[in-house]
């Protein structure tokens, strides 16, 4: 897996289980959050969009499946895969777990290879920038494995924070992240910085790839944080 691992965020009850899925999911390169109510777990949702969502049916709080019509009422979750845990003997109500918008469903007891499987699925369908070598957003190219940024083909000399930022955005095109968000997917969970750092590295980001031009990729967003533009990405690149 290239690039920022992506997250998945695990709302289940079940102890034994969650343990089991948080062990194997971190072990095959994702990072996992838990949460074991689906009422907490809305609140979840709304702080942190995770990449994906694994939700249990019957859950204390709100249920597995409110939970995923609110999930994809909203849109700044609408689009993220959700698959849903069911018991056995709830088989009649699965496709009313489809319904409500569930992109899978597994039944208990489920092997985890099985889930695993889906999981990685699921994320090459919604997440294909995650796994790719080269990433390309309008006339911006970069390249994770020679650490290498060019911008129409001219190659643009970036510090390793800048260049795992601009990956990091490149990676979700036209999301907008807080600065917290940024602080958590660039820069660690556990490292402390100042939310003002990532002005000053979104900064030097934005000097270094606008040098000698006047279209700027990166778009502020007032009183949100930072995005790639959606309308650079889509500019013709000038040949
Ligand atoms: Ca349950």
């Amino acid at each position: 897996m290239n690039g920022t691992p992506p997250r998945i965020l695990i709302v289940e009850d079940e102890e034994a289980l969650t343990l089991l899925l948080r062990y194997n999911l971190e072990a095959a390169g994702y990072e996992v959050d838990t949460v074991a109510r689906g009422d907490d777990a809305d609140i979840r949702f709304r702080e942190q969009t995770p990449d994906l969502a694994i939700l249990d049916w019957m859950l204390p709080g709100l249920s597995g499946i409110e939970l995923c019509r609110r999930l994809r009422a909203r849109a700044e979750t609408r689009q993220i895969p959700i698959i849903m845990l069911t018991a056995r003997g709830e088989e009649s109500e699965r496709v009313r777990g489809l319904s409500t918008g569930a992109d899978d469903y597994v039944v208990k007891p489920f092997s985890v290879p099985e889930l695993l499987a889906r999981v990685s699925a699921l994320l090459r369908r919604s997440l294909p920038e995650r796994v790719a070598d080269v990433l390309a957003f309008g006339a911006l190219a970069l390249d994770r494995e020679k650490k290498r940024v060019t911008r129409n083909g001219r190659a643009i000399d970036l510090g390793p924070t800048e260049f795992r930022l601009l990956e990091f955005l490149m990676e979700r095109p036209g999301r907008v992240f807080s600065r917290a968000q940024l602080l958590d997917g660039v820069w660690g969970r556990d490292v402390y910085v100042d939310e003002r750092t990532v002005d000053v590295h979104v900064g030097r980001l934005r000097k270094a790839l606008n040098r000698g031009y006047t279209d700027d990729p990166i778009r502020t967003v007032r009183g949100s944080g930072y995005a790639l533009n959606d309308k650079f990405g889509k500019a013709p690149v000038p040949s």
